[in-house]
Order: C-alpha cells, then sequence, then structure tokens
C-alpha cells in the first residue's frame, strides 16, 4: 500500500510532523527502531516549553506519541536502513520489510556522544551512564559524576543532587552552555561540587567504576575522584549515514537544510535535531515537525 508520508524516527520532531500529517488528512507511517519520545524521554523536567510549567520528559514523549497514535498515525517499530528511489515515488527500507511511500520525513535525532576512552564500552552498565533519570535511582546516597556542560548535564546534576550523597559536575571549561537558571541551582546545592577546565583521562575500578582520574587542563595536574557512577552528558551525534545518497551531510553528519526543512531531494524533508541548526531545542524540533509536515503535504498536493 502506498503512504503519503513516511516518518523516520518517533522523538518530538517526528511525532510533531505525524500530528501535522494526519490531520491534514494524509496516511502517516513513523519508523522508530528503538523506543518512542526521542531524547527528552530521558529529561527528568522539562520546564521550557511554551505553555506547560512542568512535566517530565516521559509524560511529554507519552503524551505525543498518544495524541499522534490517536488521531490516527501508525507508529512501527522498526529500523529504517535506506531509501530508494524511483522517478517521485520512494521505498523506505527497513530490516523488517519494504515500504512505498510518495514523501519522506527524515527526523532521526541524534545519539548520545561517547567519551571515547578506555573502559568506557567495558563499564556501561557498571557505572558509567549516558542516561541519569534510567540509572539514577541505583545511586542513592552514593557519590557520582556527571560529565558536560550543556542543559543535559545541567538537569542531570540537580536531578541526582536530590538523592545522590554528592555530585560532581565535570565540565571541561568554566563557562557553560546550558541555562544559567540551572547553574544557580546548583551552586546552590551543598553537595554539588563543580570541577571546571577539567577533562576526563581515566575510568578507575575492575567490574564497577570507582572514581575518575581528571586532568585540569590549567596546570596539567591529575586528580583522583571516587565515584561509584559517572553520567555522561557531552552532547549528541547524529546517525544519517544511511541516507547519504539522498540528501547532504555537513562535515559532522547533520543532513543539510534550512527553515524550510527541505532537503536537496523532492518529496524528502527533514525535521529535528538531526537537521543543520543552530538552536536544537524541544520546541524547535516540534517546530521543525510542522513545517516539515506541511511542506511535505504541500509537495503532495
Ligand atoms: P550540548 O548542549 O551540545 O552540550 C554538550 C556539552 O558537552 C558542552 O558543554 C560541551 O563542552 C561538552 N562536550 C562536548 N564534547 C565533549 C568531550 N569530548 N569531552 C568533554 N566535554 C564535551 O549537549 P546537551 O546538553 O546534550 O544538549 C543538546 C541540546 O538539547 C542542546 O541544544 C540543549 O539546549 C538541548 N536540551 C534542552 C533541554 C531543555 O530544554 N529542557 C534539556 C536538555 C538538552 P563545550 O561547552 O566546551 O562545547
Amino acid at each position: 500500500m502506498m503512504t503519503d508520508i513516511i516518518i523516520v524516527g518517533a522523538g518530538t520532531a517526528g511525532l510533531s510532523a505525524a500530528i501535522y500529517g494526519v490531520r491534514a488528512g494524509k496516511s502517516v507511517i513513523v519508523f522508530e527502531s528503538e523506543v518512542y519520545g526521542g531524547q527528552i524521554v530521558n529529561t527528568p523536567e522539562i520546564e521550557n516549553y511554551p505553555g506547560i510549567k512542568n512535566i517530565s520528559g516521559f509524560e511529554f514523549a507519552t503524551n505525543l506519541y498518544e495524541q499522534a497514535t490517536e488521531l490516527g498515525a501508525e507508529v512501527k517499530f522498526e529500523k529504517v536502513i535506506g531509501i530508494e528511489e524511483a522517478g517521485a515515488e520512494k521505498t523506505v527500507v527497513t530490516d523488517q520489510g519494504s515500504y512505498p511511500c510518495k514523501s519522506v520525513i527524515l527526523a532521526t535525532g541524534a545519539k548520545n556522544r561517547p567519551l571515547g576512552i578506555a573502559r568506557e564500552v567495558e563499564l556501561t552498565g557498571a557505572g558509567v551512564s549516558y542516561c541519569a533519570t534510567c540509572d539514577g535511582a541505583f545511586f542513592r546516597n552514593k557519590e557520582v559524576a556527571v560529565n558536560g556542560g550543556g542543559n543535559t548535564a545541567l538537569e542531570d546534576a540537580l536531578y541526582l543532587s536530590n538523592f545522590c550523597s554528592k555530585v560532581y559536575l565535570i565540565h571541561r571549561r568554566d563557562a557553560f552552555r546550558g541555562e544559567e537558571k540551572q547553574v544557580q541551582a546548583l551552586k546552590n546545592k551543598s553537595n554539588v561540587e563543580f570541577v571546571l577546565n577539567a577533562t576526563i583521562k581515566e575510568l578507575l575500578g575492575e567490574d564497577r567504576l570507582s572514581g575518575v582520574v581528571v586532568v585540569d587542563k590549567l596546570t596539567g595536574e591529575e586528580r583522583q575522584i571516587p565515584v561509584e557512577g559517572l553520567f555522561v552528558a557531552i552532547g549528541q551525534i547524529p546517525e544519517n549515514t544511511a541516507f547519504a545518497a539522498q540528501v547532504t551531510l555537513d562535515d559532522k553528519g547533520y543532513i543539510s537544510a534550512q527553515e524550510d526543512c527541505r532537503t536537496k531531494s523532492n518529496g524528502i524533508f527533514v525535521a529535528g535535531d538531526c537537521r543543520t541548526k543552530t538552536v536544537r531545542q524541544l520546541a524547535t524540533a516540534a517546530s521543525d515537525g510542522a513545517i516539515a509536515a506541511l511542506a511535505a503535504c504541500e509537495y503532495l498536493n
């Protein structure tokens, strides 16, 4: 069966696009390789989405998922491995089948950037984590570290400081990329210590993490910090190589497009964090979803 719009990714951008697509009367399938919601599902608290004063990332994502599916979008949990094009007709190929469609919206988001140091993979799940909301509770009354200086790191550190005995916030600079309000909230916490201008050089521990070695970038001094948990929050990297034949990728792997969310291929659009853009926020992901879906509808009409 020919689908009007196939959306790759059930994060905020993809599900927002689905809402706009089905409300415009189009048939919509959303493919997701993991769980719905994308990155926001791991955010403990959202306070900056216009019109919603406070909500957890999980509840936000669930609301969005239910809104899209109840309006008529179909969500399939299959991994998209490529797109084939024959004239205007496209076929989205997944690990479970092939789906012909008239247009595609790529909303693949981005995945967590690893530290890239020795033993990181081995200790993941044994003290090293990329999700404070998922794994934080294992570290109640324990000492942990968060690495990063963006909103994710700041929010993770704040969240963990509510039940961990101590939180070290390790950041490679002395200024934060994330919101000042969160920085101030962390400064007011007696169990949070800022370790600035520092990078993590080594992970300690045999079967489980027992500490990290950080290097002061200014003095070169090394310091061992004993922690049982390390939450890595140093940003994201996109994963768009499967679509390299249809779209242009920039040097970091993001899909090149302007605010109109159009790619170089007719009928293929892009929305959210996987697109080249300067502001990657929940609000801009939702905005991209609406723009890409309406552009797809215009293309179909
Ligand atoms: P981000 O804003 O890209 O910040 C990544 C942080 O990690 C930066 O402070 C960066 O340092 C540091 N970093 C990058 N590579 C590193 C490395 N190899 N080693 C050590 N440190 C490294 O990432 P994010 O915090 O995950 O946020 C991603 C996007 O989502 C942002 O646009 C953010 O605003 C948004 N977000 C929004 C909310 C919300 O609105 N509630 C919540 C979470 C995230 P430098 O600063 O030195 O570059």
